[in-house]
């Protein structure tokens, strides 16, 4: 990826595109529209992006069209609040669904009609059996199913019985509308799947005008063949729904003729992607909401600092197939990492601060220091840092008695500040539980800008902060969600959790500079990682959230098991 070109603009080659290509190719369509349907009963995770970034990128390749469509055919479970924050994500990602937004819920007076069709027909039948009784009767995978004793009611009577559902004159359980396909069927889904079933609920959007709700089955094809869909795709567990999806195209008077194909879903490594262990996540309180920057949310990757490019370019790296697997994390943060890397300006942050006194530096004074923005984009230009007789740095930079390989600060020994000068540590001051508290050190004049004229070497550079120039901050550092690699639910969401899935650093020292950090716009501290101004940001207190640190573990994952990008 280019610093300019987005994933969005390269050429894309995967069986779906194939299949595209053909069928514009020999005119079987002129002009391709698919759709991304989320069921508005939760927030959107990053599989919903492989979805959405496969359907709009599509539609924008073949120069067709990519309808939102609200699937919202379970009043107990949706409600506005996940419309709203579908419509925000599916936005941040980079998406447009233009004036194509739509609702199962307005098809409902249609499907309804369609169903009275089957009817008329002698294809569909109102049935009296309980769940349990449909369920006993539907037989195995090796069992044939038993017919329903009210199969073969007539259609007068069944048209009678489902205009009684509608108006609401039966309970919940007591009858439902059911398709007349065939019992024996090798494919269970065609064995008289359920149609209509009674809800006494109100819905987010039709309010109290139904009490009988199509399937997610009744509903999708014949929603996709209103809105014109070419080509529906979905994820491979819906391949053994085609046949019955094709069966509704076939027996019903539709306005066209979709096609249902299906890739497989992303599995991510050390998170769960099904929206009901998501809502259990936020219900149970084991994250701070679905924002939350553990979460594998678009939202919680979003406050996390995650910019929605890298979310597109791992996606696209991801690439559509038939054949599941498990994606590792550590691509998506390789992915914001490498992004990051060209666009995010610099800064200096200390995130466990030890106070340095330069014993030979005036008290009382300051100078300003230029510092370059970013060494990977000259244009982001350079910008002053304040230096004084006391700063802070990081704990880890100094150790009293240093091995072999540590080059960084200890008694005796001279490293380069970072855009500042020589200093060199003579003394480590400790409190009476004989921790280090502070550094007398002193520091070279002649070293300004970092280099010796004499022409001596260090073999480290540090980062600081001038003490009373610094900002105070606290900073969230994050890591797994869950400890293993596929987590096992199995006995319950607490004990899969990774414990120190969050660390939260209160005492941070930033330089000043990052008073104007803006929400959406992360930035490196140097020689940590990337950051990100989070929400709960106030006045008084500024909090950022570690997006990703400098270390690439993709990088040796790659390097141990030949993984390609
Ligand atoms: P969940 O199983 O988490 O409840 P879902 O499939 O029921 O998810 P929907 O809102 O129905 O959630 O999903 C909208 C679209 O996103 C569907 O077309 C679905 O196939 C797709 N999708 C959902 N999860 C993934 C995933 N992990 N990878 C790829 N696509 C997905
Ligand atoms: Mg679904």
């Amino acid at each position: 990826m280019s610093d300019t070109q987005d994933v969005l603009e390269e050429e894309r080659s995967d069986f779906i595109r194939d299949i595209v290509r053909s069928d514009l190719a020999d005119g079987r369509v002129k002009s391709v529209v698919t759709r991304f349907p989320p069921e508005p009963n939760g927030y959107l995770h990053i599989g919903h992006a492989k979805s959405i970034f496969l359907n709009f990128s599509i539609a924008q390749e073949f120069e067709g069209r990519c309808n939102l469509r609200f699937d919202d055919t379970n009043p107990t479970r949706e409600e506005q609040e996940y419309i709203e924050s579908i419509q925000r994500d599916v936005r941040w990602l980079g998406f447009d669904w233009s004036e194509y937004l739509y609702y199962a819920s307005d098809y409902f007076e249609q499907l309804y009609e369609w169903a009275e069709h089957l009817i008329r027909e002698g294809k569909a039948y109102v049935d009296d059996l309980s769940a349990e009784e449909i369920r006993a009767h539907r037989g195995t995978l090796t069992e044939p199913g038993r017919d329903s004793p009210y199969r073969d009611r007539p259609v007068d009577e069944n048209l009678d019985l489902f205009r009684r559902m509608r108006a609401g004159e039966f309970k919940e359980g007591e009858r439902v509308l059911r398709a007349k396909i065939d019992m024996a069927s090798g494919n269970i889904n065609l064995r008289d799947p359920v149609l209509y079933r009674i809800l006494h609920a109100a819905h987010p959007r039709t309010g109290d005008k139904w009490c009988i709700y199509p399937t997610y089955d009744f509903a999708h094809g014949q929603s996709d063949a209103i809105e014109g869909v070419t080509h529906s795709l979905c994820t491979l567990e819906f391949a053994d729904h085609r046949p019955l999806y094709d069966w509704f195209i076939e027996n019903l008077p539709v306005p066209s003729q979709p096609h249902q194909y299906e890739f497989s879903r992303l599995n991510l490594s050390h998170t769960v992607l099904s929206k009901r262990r998501l809502i259990q996540l936020v219900t149970e309180g084991h994250v701070a909401g679905w924002d939350d920057p553990r979460m594998p949310t678009i939202s919680g990757l979003r406050r996390r600092g995650f910019p929605p490019a890298a979310i597109r370019d791992f996606v696209a790296r991801v690439g559509i197939t038939k054949s599941d697997n498990v994606v590792e994390m550590a691509l998506l943060e390789h992915c914001a990492r490498e992004l990051l890397n060209k666009s995010a300006e610099r800064r200096m942050a200390v995130l466990r601060p030890l106070k340095v006194v330069i014993e030979n530096y005036p008290e009382g004074e300051a100078e300003e220091l230029q510092a370059i923005n970013n060494p990977e984009d000259r244009s982001a230009g350079s910008r002053s840092l304040p230096f004084s007789r006391e700063l802070y740095i990081e704990r880890d930079d100094f150790m009293e008695d240093p091995p072999k390989k540590f080059f960084r600060l200890a008694p005796g020994r001279e490293v380069r500040l970072r855009y500042a000068y020589f200093l060199t540590c003579r003394e480590a001051i400790k409190n009476e539980a004989g921790e280090v508290v502070e550094l007398r050190c002193t520091y070279d004049p002649e070293t300004k800008g970092g280099n010796a004229p004499d022409g001596r070497k260090v073999k480290a550079t540090i980062h600081w902060v001038s003490s009373e120039h610094a900002l105070k901050a606290e900073v969230r550092l994050y890591n797994h969600l869950f400890r293993d690699v596929e987590p096992d639910i199995g006995d319950g969401l607490a004990a899969a959790l990774n414990k120190d899935s969050l660390e939260v650093l209160q005492d941070c020292r930033l330089e000043p500079g990052l008073a104007e950090a803006a929400l959406g716009t992360p930035v490196q501290f140097e020689r940590q990682g990337y950051f990100a101004l989070d929400p709960d940001s106030s006045a008084d207190g500024l909090v950022f959230n570690r997006t990703v640190a400098l270390r690439d573990s993709w990088a040796k994952v790659q390097a141990k098991t030949g993984a390609k990008p």
